[in-house]
């Protein structure tokens, strides 16, 4: 079986930010890695010369993926009108962001901030999700960009756990360019096991995160990737598997507190992607449909 996936790499593997030389060195490692994709998340995108960065991606032959959650103060699953507001606002200018980048898909948690809510989800919030996403589907679809609802674990988002959650939302948005976005880290926090939901997703899966269950080395941790790429396999997944690792070692102030990153998980980000995506390349030529 040939395997035909592109194979992307987070950037907060190798830069905390997004400053011109952070970019370059991104760029760079992600290249000489053999990644055919590059994903930024945006929570800081204001360090980001959008059309240099564009520029660079295109020169070095690299699609590109954006990724964000939002934040309390900015939050489209709000109660609150204001809260509400300044959240579609970054959405909004992420979208941007996003088209000038030249990027075909912007996910994450876009639905809700980051963190351990303290609640449950309301139903006035969950409407006002529904009512912003749909609205930016449709202004996305002008520039040919997809939504990615990203299934996160529930100390992270109370709008989104389980991929069966994740279609529930997307069915309730309605727009045929909103995707699901699955990422192996939250599925093993969430989810009964790594087939069921993809099975259940099938073809409306768009994105998948590779990360370990301490979101370290791969094959360092516990995780059953065998299970996950065989699934993908079964229903014929073509797009791309991103690895996504962090550690103290690259440092990014508002992220790292977001994500919980507390431990040192590496030092040398080029020498874990080099490792990522070797480990990625052999275990994606094991795998084979169900027969
Ligand atoms: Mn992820």
């Amino acid at each position: 079986m040939t395997v035909t996936n592109k194979l992307g790499v987070h950037a907060l593997v190798f830069v905390g930010s997004t400053s011109d030389a952070e970019v370059d060195h991104a760029i760079e490692h992600t290249k000489a890695a053999g990644f055919d994709l590059l994903e930024f998340s945006l929570h800081d995108a204001h360090t980001l010369d959008v059309p240099r960065t564009k520029a660079a991606l295109d020169a070095a032959g690299l699609d590109v993926v954006t990724s964000r959650g939002l934040a309390f103060d900015a939050d489209i699953s709000s109660e609150d009108p204001a809260t509400v507001a300044r959240g579609e606002e970054l959405l909004r200018s992420s979208l941007e962001v996003t088209a000038g980048l030249g990027g075909r898909l912007m996910t994450g948690a876009l639905y809700s901030a980051f963190g351990n809510f303290g609640h449950a989800l309301t139903t006035r919030g969950r409407q006002n999700v529904v009512a912003v996403l749909k609205n930016l589907a449709t202004e996305a679809a002008d520039k040919g960009v997809s939504l990615g609802l990203e299934v996160c674990n529930r100390y992270e988002t109370n709008v989104v756990n389980t991929a069966a959650q994740a279609l529930a939302l997307a069915d309730d948005i309605g727009e045929d360019n909103v995707v699901i976005h699955l990422d192996s880290y939250h599925m093993n926090i969430e989810e009964d096991d790594y087939t069921r939901p993809v099975h259940l997703v099938g073809d409306r899966l768009g994105y998948v995160h590779i990360g370990e269950n301490h979101r370290g080395y791969l094959g360092s941790g516990h995780l059953d990737f065998t299970s996950l790429l065989h699934a993908l396999a079964d229903i014929d997944y073509q797009g791309a598997l991103t690895f996504e690792s962090f550690s103290s070692a690259v440092v990014s102030e508002t992220l790292s507190n977001d994500l919980s990153i507390w431990r040192n998980l590496w030092d040398d980000g080029p020498a874990l992607a080099r490792h990522a995506h070797a480990w990625l390349d052999t275990a994606l030529q094991g795998v084979r449909p169900r027969a």
